[in-house]
C-alpha cells in the first residue's frame, strides 16, 4: 500500500485478463467481471476524545454477487486506497468461488490508523461506517467481516448499529463476531489453519515430509500466528516471523534457527502484531531488517502480511532451497515476480485458495447464526479442513490436467464458476 507505483486493482485485472483469455470468455462477461458491480465512497464524521470532530474516508466495494451476497472484510489502514479495496473485493469473488461457498465478493476500508485512536474513537468509526451503508449491506446483500487491523469487537459494534437502525436481530449481517455473540468457534484460527491445511496437502502431493521442513513467515498478526501454530503442531520448524514496528515506522524480522515458540512470542506481541525487539533479543531471537524473512534458507515461505511483498526486486532474494510458497496474505506476489517464481520451479499455493479458510469459517458462522445452533470448535475446524482440502485438490488436479501454473488453475475454476452464475441468471 505504501508503494505509490503499485496498483493492486491493475494487478487483479491483469490476472483476470490472462485467465479470461485462457477460458475464452465472451466480451460482456469479461467487462462485467473485470470491474466491481457497485462502489460506495463516504465520509464518517467522528467526535474525538479531545472534543474535536475528525472526518474519516470510508469505502465499500461489491465486486460481484451472482453466486450469493457479497462477502469480505473491512480494513483500517492509514494508506488505504479505493483501488486496493477494489482489488481485494475482486479477489474475494474468486476466493468464495474457488472454495465453492454461496457468496460473492466485497471489501471495505477506512483510511485511519487504529494505533492512534482510542477504543471509543474506533467505535465511532465502526458505527459511522454502518450508518452510511445500513441499506446497502445486510445478510442477503453484503456481509462484512474483519480484515487488517479490525477485530471481533469492531464487528460487534457494527452489528449493534445495524440492529438499532433495522429494529431487529440480524446476526447474519456480519461475521467474525465474538464467540457467544453470534461468532463461530474456530473463526479466529481459520485463516491461518486454512493456509496450513492446503500446505499439508501440497507437501503430501510433492512427496515432502512436513516434519523435515523449515519455514519462514512474513507477519505475526492473526493469520501468521495461527499458521505457525498448526505448522509446528504438524512437526514443521518455523524459524522466522516479522512485524511492523509502529514507533520506528518500519518492519523487522525475528529469526531463531532452533525454531520459534508461538506462546513466548505472543506474550511480547501487542494487539496489532508488533513484537517487542528488546525482549525478543533476550529470548534468543536475532532481530533483522523487515525484508529478511524472504531471504531465509528454508523450504517454505509464507507471506502473511500485506499485498505487494514478493516483487521483481525481492523475488531474486529467495533462496534456491525454497520449494513451496503458501500465500497467507491477499495479493502478496506481483505478476512480474510470478514469472520468476515459475522459472525457479517453486510450487505456489495462490492467495485466494490458501487464505480462503477465514471466509469459509465466516460462511459456517452465517449458517450457524441462521440455524441458531452453534457447533463445537472441532466440528467447525474439521468441516473447514474438509472444504479447504477439497478445494486444494480440485485446483491441483486442474493444474496438472491443463498443465498450468497453480494460480492460473485456481483462477480458471473460480472465474468459470462466477461466469456461469452470471450467465445462468441472464446477466450476460
Ligand atoms: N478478510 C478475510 C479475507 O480476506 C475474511 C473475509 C470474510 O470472512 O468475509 O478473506
Amino acid at each position: 500500500m505504501s508503494d505509490k507505483s503499485f496498483n493492486a486493482f491493475q494487478m487483479a485485472q491483469e490476472q483476470f485478463d490472462g485467465v479470461a483469455k485462457k477460458l475464452d470468455l465472451d466480451q460482456a462477461t469479461r467487462e462485467l467481471l473485470r470491474n466491481p458491480l457497485r462502489e460506495f465512497h463516504f465520509s464518517i464524521p467522528v467526535r474525538m476524545d479531545d472534543g474535536s470532530i475528525k472526518v474519516f474516508q470510508g469505502f465499500r466495494v461489491q465486486h460481484n454477487d451472482a453466486r450469493g451476497p457479497a462477502k469480505g472484510g473491512i480494513r483500517f489502514h492509514p494508506q488505504e486506497t479505493i483501488d486496493t479495496v477494489k482489488a481485494l473485493a475482486t479477489w474475494m469473488t474468486w476466493k468464495c468461488a474457488v472454495v465453492d461457498i454461496p457468496l460473492g465478493g466485497g471489501k471495505g476500508g477506512v483510511i485511519c490508523d487504529p494505533h492512534q485512536l482510542s477504543e471509543r474513537e474506533q467505535e465511532g468509526i465502526c458505527r459511522g461506517w454502518i450508518r452510511q451503508l445500513a441499506y446497502n449491506i445486510g445478510p442477503v446483500q453484503d456481509v462484512p467481516a474483519p480484515d487488517v487491523m479490525t477485530n471481533a469487537q469492531h464487528m460487534l459494534w457494527m452489528m449493534d448499529e445495524y440492529e438499532t437502525i433495522h429494529h431487529g436481530r440480524y446476526p447474519g449481517m456480519i461475521t467474525g463476531k465474538p464467540v457467544g455473540m453470534g461468532g463461530s468457534l474456530g473463526r479466529t484460527e481459520a485463516t491461518g489453519y486454512g493456509v496450513i491445511f492446503t500446505l499439508r496437502e501440497a507437501l503430501r502431493e510433492l512427496g515432502i515430509d512436513i516434519q523435515k521442513t523449515t519455514a519462514s513467515f512474513q507477519g505475526y498478526g492473526n493469520v501468521a500466528q495461527y499458521a505457525v501454530r498448526l505448522y509446528q503442531e504438524y512437526g514443521g520448524k518455523a524459524v522466522c516471523v516479522s512485524c511492523w514496528d509502529q514507533n520506528d515506522q518500519k518492519s523487522y524480522t525475528f529469526v531463531r534457527k532452533s525454531g520459534i515458540n508461538c506462546d513466548e512470542l505472543l506474550s511480547i506481541t501487542d494487539r496489532f502484531g508488533g513484537i517487542d525487539k528488546a525482549k525478543a533479543r533476550q529470548l534468543g531471537y536475532e532481530v533483522m531488517d523487515g525484508n529478511a524473512w524472504i531471504e531465509q534458507d528454508v523450504d517454505i515461505l509464507v507471506p502473511a502480511a500485506l499485498e505487494n511483498q514478493i516483487t521483481k526486486d525481492t523475488v531474486t532474494k529467495i533462496s534456491d532451497k525454497v520449494k513451496v510458497i503458501a500465500e497467507g496474505a491477499n495479493g502478496p506476489t506481483t505478476p512480474e515476480a510470478d514469472v520468476i517464481i515459475q522459472e525457479k520451479g517453486i510450487f505456489v499455493i495462490p492467495d485466494f485458495l490458501a487464505n480462503a479458510g477465514g471466509v469459509t469459517c465466516s460462511y459456517f458462522e452465517q449458517v450457524q447464526c441462521n440455524m441458531n445452533y452453534f457447533w463445537s470448535k472441532e466440528e467447525a475446524l474439521s468441516k473447514l479442513d474438509a472444504k479447504m482440502t477439497d478445494a486444494y485438490l480440485k485446483v491441483s488436479a486442474m493444474a496438472r490436467s491443463r498443465n498450468v501454473y497453480m494460480r492460473d488453475a485456481a483462477y480458471m475454476i473460480a472465474i468459470q464458476r462466477v461466469a456461469d452464475a452470471c450467465k445462468i441468471r441472464g446477466w450476460v
